[in-house]
C-alpha cells in the first residue's frame, strides 16, 4: 500500500475494529501496523483478529506488522465490601495483604513484593493517578498511608508506585502465557509494558527466541533513568505517555518524548509516540486543534510512528481517526520547516561501510533527481540505517524474508517489497527498478539508487551503491 507520507500509523484493534471490512478499511485509510492489546480479549478473539490481518495482507499483497502488547506487571487493589469508597484528603488508609474485602479504612494490595520495596515517604497512585497516597509507616505486610489527594476508590483499581524500582518479575504468569500464545500465532513485534531495566528486555527476548522483535514501552521513571541500556537491549521503543504521565508530572512528558525520539533515531531503532493523540475522536468525528498539533509535533520530532489506542479500538470514529493522522502527516511532511528540522537534527555515529553507503545514498538523493533509494536487506539493518538518514526520496526495502518486510512496516519511510532471491547484481537492479516503477515511485525514464551487499544473503555486507536507470533495456546494457 503506497503512502504519501513517511511516518507510520499504528492502530489498536478492539470491539470497534474487529471485522474484516473494518480492519481492511483502517489499513486502506493508512494504518501500517495493528496493535493487539493483550490486556483485553480472550485468546480466541486475538486469534481471530490475527487471522483477519493476515488475510488482508494476502488479499492486498501489502506487508502489515502485528504488534502484540503484553499487559506487564500491572498492580491492582482487591475488592471492597461496598464496591467503592470515598477517600477524603487527610484521612488515613491502610493497604495490606489481608484478602478480606476492603472498607473506608483499608483494602488488600495482593503483591507482597511491593511492601518489601516501600519506604516511609513513598507515593502510591490509584486509578490513573487520581488518588494519591503517601506512606507514613510500613512493614512486610502493610503500609499505613495518608490520603494526599482524595477520590473514589473501587474494586481492582490500578496502582502505580513511581518512586521505587519494584522487585517484580518483568513478565507475569499471564504475560508468559500470552507471549507463548502470540509467538505461536506469529507476530512481528512484542511490546513489553512497565519495563524497568534492560534485564527485563533480555528476559522477554529469551522467551521469544527470535520469533518476534522486542519493543520496550517507556512508562516508568526507572525506565527513563535506565533508558540507554534499555534502548541498547531493545529493537524498538514506545513512548507510552499514558502511564508515563501518571508516574511522572505530566509537564515532564514532552521533554522526555523529545529526548527519547532523538535517541532512538540515532540508534536506528523505530520509536512510537503513543496515547491520547486524538483522544476526543473517541466520541467526536473532529479532533481538537491541540490534538492535531500534538500529532504534528511527534512527526516534526522525527518519530517513526504515531499510535491510536481507544480511538481505533473502542471509539465511534476509527476510520476518521486514521484519516486525520494521515492527513496531518502529509501536510507536515510537505512543509519546508519539516525538512529543515529533520536535516538539522541529523547526526549519528558513523563507523561502518554500511553507514557510509547509506549516507552516500542520501546525498545522491539530495543532489540529483533520483526517484527512490532501493536497498536489499535481509536482517532489515540496512533499511533501518537508510531510514535513519531520513532521505528526501522514498525508501524501497527489498527482502526475500516476509518477517523482515512486516517488521519494517513500523519504520519511518520504508516501503517493503518481497523480492525473489537474487544471486546476481544485475538481476537485483532489475528487481529494484520493477519495484520502483510498479509501486508508482518512478517512471521508466527515471533513475534510482540501488544499495546491496555482495555476496548476497550474507547479513551486514552492504558494500555497493549504484545509480541505475529504471528502463530494463538500459540495465541489460550495463556492464
Ligand atoms: P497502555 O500503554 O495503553 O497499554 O497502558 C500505553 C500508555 O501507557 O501510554
Ligand atoms: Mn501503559
Amino acid at each position: 500500500m503506497r503512502r504519501l507520507r513517511n511516518v507510520k500509523i499504528v492502530a489498536t484493534l478492539g470491539p470497534a475494529s474487529e471485522t474484516y471490512d473494518m480492519i481492511r478499511a483502517l489499513h486502506e485509510a493508512g494504518a501500517d501496523v495493528f496493535r493487539l492489546n493483550m490486556s483485553h480479549g480472550s485468546h480466541d478473539e486475538i486469534r481471530e483478529k490475527h487471522r483477519i490481518i493476515r488475510q488482508i495482507e494476502k488479499d492486498l499483497a501489502s506487508p502489515i506488522a502485528i504488534l502484540a502488547d503484553l499487559q506487564g506487571p500491572k498492580l491492582r487493589v482487591g475488592v471492597f465490601a461496598n464496591d467503592s469508597e470515598e477517600l477524603e484528603e487527610g484521612a488515613k488508609f491502610r493497604l495490606d495483604l489481608n484478602s478480606a474485602e476492603g472498607d473506608a479504612s483499608r483494602v488488600c494490595l495482593p503483591h507482597a513484593e511491593i511492601f518489601q520495596a516501600l519506604k516511609v515517604g513513598s507515593s502510591l497512585l490509584v486509578n490513573d493517578g487520581k488518588i494519591r497516597l503517601k506512606v507514613e509507616d510500613c512493614g512486610p505486610d502493610f503500609a499505613d498511608c495518608v490520603v494526599v489527594a482524595g477520590g473514589t476508590i473501587s474494586d481492582r483499581k490500578g496502582v502505580n508506585v513511581p518512586d521505587v524500582v519494584l522487585p517484580l518479575a518483568a513478565l507475569s504468569e499471564k504475560d508468559r502465557d500470552d507471549l507463548e500464545f502470540v509467538c505461536g500465532l506469529g507476530v512481528d513485534w512484542l511490546a513489553l509494558s512497565f519495563v524497568q531495566r534492560a534485564e527485563d528486555v533480555n528476559e522477554a527476548r529469551e522467551l521469544a527466541q527470535g520469533r518476534a522483535s522486542i519493543l520496550s514501552k517507556i512508562e516508568k521513571p526507572a525506565a527513563v533513568e535506565h533508558f540507554d541500556a534499555i534502548l541498547a537491549a531493545s529493537d524498538g521503543i514506545m513512548v507510552a505517555r499514558g502511564d508515563l504521565g501518571v508516574e511522572l508530572p505530566v509537564s515532564s512528558v514532552p521533554p522526555i518524548q523529545k529526548r527519547l525520539v532523538r535517541k532512538c533515531r540515532f540508534a536506528a531503532k523505530p520509536v512510537i509516540v503513543a496515547t491520547q493523540m486524538l483522544e476526543s475522536m473517541i466520541e467526536s468525528p473532529m479532533p481538537t486543534r491541540a490534538e492535531v498539533s500534538d500529532v504534528a509535533t511527534a512527526i516534526y520530532e522525527g518519530a517513526d510512528a504515531i499510535m491510536l489506542s481507544a480511538e481505533s479500538a473502542a471509539g465511534s470514529y476509527p476510520i476518521e481517526a486514521v484519516t486525520t493522522m494521515n492527513d496531518v502527516a502529509v501536510e507536515v511532511e510537505r512543509d519546508s520547516t519539516y525538512r529543515q528540522v529533520i536535516e538539522a537534527s541529523r547526526s549519528a555515529p558513523r563507523s561502518s561501510v554500511a553507514d557510509a553507503i547509506v549516507a552516500a545514498a542520501r546525498e545522491v538523493a539530495e543532489t540529483t533527481p533520483i526517484k527512490a533509494i532501493c536497498c536489499f536487506t535481509e536482517s532489515g539493518t540496512t533499511a533501518l540505517l537508510t531510514a535513519r538518514e531520513r532521505p528526501r526520496v522514498p525508501i524501497i526495502a527489498l527482502t526475500s524474508l516476509r518477517g523482515t518486510a512486516r517488521r519494517l512496516a513500523l519504520s519511518w519511510g520504508t516501503n517493503c517489497v518481497i523480492a525473489e532471491d537474487v544471486s546476481r547484481f544485475k538481476m537485483a537492479v532489475v528487481s529494484a527498478a520493477r519495484a520502483a516503477t510498479q509501486g508508482g515511485f518512478a517512471g521508466p525514464e527515471d533513475q534510482i539508487v540501488v544499495t546491496a551487499g555482495l555476496p548476497f544473503n550474507v547479513p551486514g555486507t552492504t558494500n555497493i551503491l549504484r545509480v541505475a536507470p529504471c528502463d530494463e533495456r538500459l540495465i541489460f546494457n550495463m556492464e
